[in-house]
């Protein structure tokens, strides 16, 4: 450890005595001022980062020390311009940790986490810059202010109070120790998910156990056993190996070891969660307490477009009424189906029904994604994704060759307005390798902003992984991934329309249960026969792709959407229960949530049940009262769609009100308001139970 540090500490000495040649502390060379991917070597990341917090550090004690009355540009605007060169560095290391990663990295990034901690603690509780942040808050009606500038005021004055900036020495004692046990809690309760999640083993010696299994699921069975020195065959509680198995399995007894084995995870035993999840509701009803608010879900919902308790509960409420019907339906077809074939149990429970809801999909929407991939030949889907912002938005792609890369694979775009004006660069990233983590997702190297008049535009990237070419075929994606595909871009849009001053209120920088809105309507149009047929062609032959193929795909999608539905707003339901609570519950977390869930029921409650405990995006991820935003994504993405619908998916006034009103906005105004804007009232849950397909 000692040895380490003083390899870095010399790297470090070396590396700052010839500060001129790290691309991150000169100005780029590169088109556009890219950054300097052919310039940038592993050993400039820590210098960049002691230089880049450094110079922040500078920036906000200059703020401190200035003489003149705070005002909201010397202070608040201030803040928010201070740390380019960090945020550069960050913007890069930190994509390039998921997109083209090594162990050094990883190294570097265990170094730079404390630093930047150090960092944001240094902003976030320091007094004397707070007293200033106060001051032009406390006068904030008689300045003047545009509404983005308003918002930036408020936003920070919040964020310091919801630190404890406001509190008396002796609460910021509390807060600070009731915060820092919070975090334990939390670390603690994911420890014990997943050590509860590795501690069980289904072991299967007798071949017979294996009936209904597909090859592929045997064959990791094999090599799961293997791995863990035993004989036959062995599956996990890990998704991959949990899923297929309640799938596939006939063997009825085992589906419910396994499903049981689950959903009783860190509930009593070893890794037991129960006292730890009412440690946590103790500690943030403490914390939401000091701070002023009501309850947990008032303080985390206030910066969110929600705004409080009572909407979200409304919301959810108007969803789940309206679809137990057809999540009760749902259930009863499948029941009916594995009636038919040869099921006679007493009871349908969850073993049963995860196991017959697969055969009756198969059955009735026999769709294979094999069947579809032809159709979709990456380039003509590059092709149509560019066409499809062209037609809505009359931009332009133009793929550029002198623009520096961090991979070979990286391709980079100019995107141009409808007047020919330079809009962004679009970076894509599409195949797997070794040095990619999985999934796709959107990012960026620099977001949009102006200061001092100049306009910096922004350089967006989408990271995916498509399967690549060959040398013989081209690469075919599937409808899923094209579904990505779009999903990412919707999130690039919002990036590259970006058009607002301040870095923390521009492009994505939306409050969380907006983010998704720009990406996910974009998937509507996978689903559309009028912009498939434009381009998804057979890459052998070119026929086109069959109309009962769409037909297909918009039925599948739509399969088993009550139940669906309903499984996701119980997460939300529990999960505003917990937060709204003012003080911890006398039962079992099992009582508890079994009492909760009970008002909605579907399936036979098992005894012991409870996903409570292991909950680790409201227990240990950032979603506590936040479980609704998906949800509330998909109300808000399907409103706003059906305007499309109703005036045409290529109208292009509605479009370009798409763009004016959401997506230049970023989070400069109050995301409700926007919304409106764009579709005159406040979003609909009609629209997505249309839909889904759960109208009568
Ligand atoms: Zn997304």
């Amino acid at each position: 450890m000692t040895r380490k540090l003083l390899i870095a500490g010399l790297v470090l000495a070396l590396f700052s005595s010839c500060k001129m040649e790290n691309p991150f502390l000169t100005e780029s060379t590169a088109p556009f001022g890219a950054p300097q991917f052919d310039k940038i070597k592993t050993e400039h990341y820590l210098p960049a980062f002691e230089a880049g917090i450094a110079e922040a550090k500078a920036e906000i004690d200059a703020i401190i020390a200035n003489q003149e009355e705070p005002t909201f540009e010397n202070t608040i605007a201030a803040m928010d311009y201070a740390g380019k060169t960090l945020s550069n560095v960050v913007g890069v290391f930190f994509n390039l940790m998921e997109a083209h990663t090594n162990d050094e990295m990883q190294q570097i990034a265990e170094q730079v986490s404390p630093m930047l901690t150090e960092y944001s603690m240094y902003v976030s509780l320091n007094s004397a810059l707070f007293e200033r942040v106060k001051a032009v808050y406390e006068k904030r009606n008689e300045l003047g202010l545009a509404p983005d500038q308003m918002k930036l005021l408020e936003d920070n004055y919040k964020d310091f109070v919801n630190g404890g900036a406001n509190l008396s020495d002796e609460d910021k004692a509390l807060y600070s120790k009731w915060s820092e046990e919070l975090s334990l809690a939390s670390l603690a309760f994911s420890k014990n998910v997943l050590a509860a999640t590795n501690a069980y083993t289904l072991h299967i010696t007798d071949s017979a156990d294996l009936a209904g299994l597909p090859e592929y699921v045997r064959t990791m069975g094999a090599e799961t056993a293997a791995e863990k020195g035993l004989e036959g065959w062995a599956y996990t509680l890990h998704y991959p190996s949990y899923s297929p198995f309640l799938k596939y399995s006939t063997v009825r007894d085992l589906r419910k070891q396994i499903w049981t084995a689950y959903n009783t995870r860190a509930v009593g035993g070893e890794n037991d969660n129960s006292d730890i999840v009412k440690q946590i509701i103790d500690l943030r009803i403490k914390i939401a307490g000091i701070l002023g608010y009501d309850t947990y879900a008032d303080y985390a919902l206030e910066g969110r477009m929600a705004k409080d308790k009572n909407t979200v509960n409304e919301f959810i409420k108007n969803l789940i009424e309206p679809s137990m019907a057809f999540a009760r339906k749902d259930v009863a077809d499948v029941l009916a189906y594995a009636k038919k074939n040869g099921f006679d149990e007493k009871e349908f429970m969850p073993w049963d029904f995860s196991y017959w809801s697969e055969r009756y999909q198969e059955a009735e929407y026999s769709l294979s994604a094999e069947e579809l991939k032809p159709y979709f030949q990456l380039e003509n889907c590059i092709d149509a994704v560019f066409g499809l912002a062209n037609r809505l938005y009359g931009i332009t792609f133009h793929e550029l060759d002198n623009v520096p890369v961090y991979h070979e694979d990286v391709k980079v775009y100019e995107v141009k307005d409808v007047d020919g004006s330079h809009l962004a660069l679009f970076y894509a990233d599409f195949f797997p390798r070794a040095s990619k983590r999985g999934g796709a997702w959107m990012t960026e190297f620099r977001g949009q902003c102006i200061e001092n008049g100049v306009e910096y535009r922004p350089f967006i990237s989408i990271v995916c992984n498509f399967t690549k070419p060959t040398a013989d075929t081209p690469s075919l994606i599937t409808h899923d991934e094209l579904t990505t595909f779009l999903h990412e871009f919707g999130h690039a849009l919002h990036g590259i329309f970006a058009k607002g001053r301040y870095p923390s209120l521009t492009g994505t920088n939306v409050s969380r249960d907006f983010v998704e809105l720009p990406s996910q309507i974009m998937e509507n149009w996978a689903f559309e026969p009028e912009y498939l047929n434009s381009f998804a062609k057979h890459y052998q032959t070119g026929e086109p792709i069959p109309a009962e193929l769409i037909e297909k795909v918009v039925a599948a999608k739509n399969y088993l959407a009550g139940y669906g539905q309903v499984r996701q707003l119980h997460f939300g339901y529990l999960d505003m229960a917990w937060h709204t609570l003012k003080e911890v519950p006398s039962e079992s977390v099992v009582e508890f949530e079994q009492k909760v869930l009970s008002k909605y029921p579907v399936m036979p409650a098992v005894e012991n049940a409870a996903f409570s405990n292991s909950f680790s995006h409201i227990f240990s991820g950032g979603y506590s009262a936040g479980y609704y935003s998906y949800k509330w994504a998909e109300v808000l993405e399907a409103d706003a769609f059906s305007l499309f619908k109703e005036k045409g998916i290529f109208n292009t006034d509605v479009a370009t009100s798409f763009r004016k009103n959401i997506l230049e906005m970023g989070g400069s105004v109050d995301e409700s308001v926007i919304y409106r804007n764009f579709r005159g009232h406040d979003p609909a849950p009609e629209a997505l139970m249309e839909k889904l397909g759960l109208v009568k």
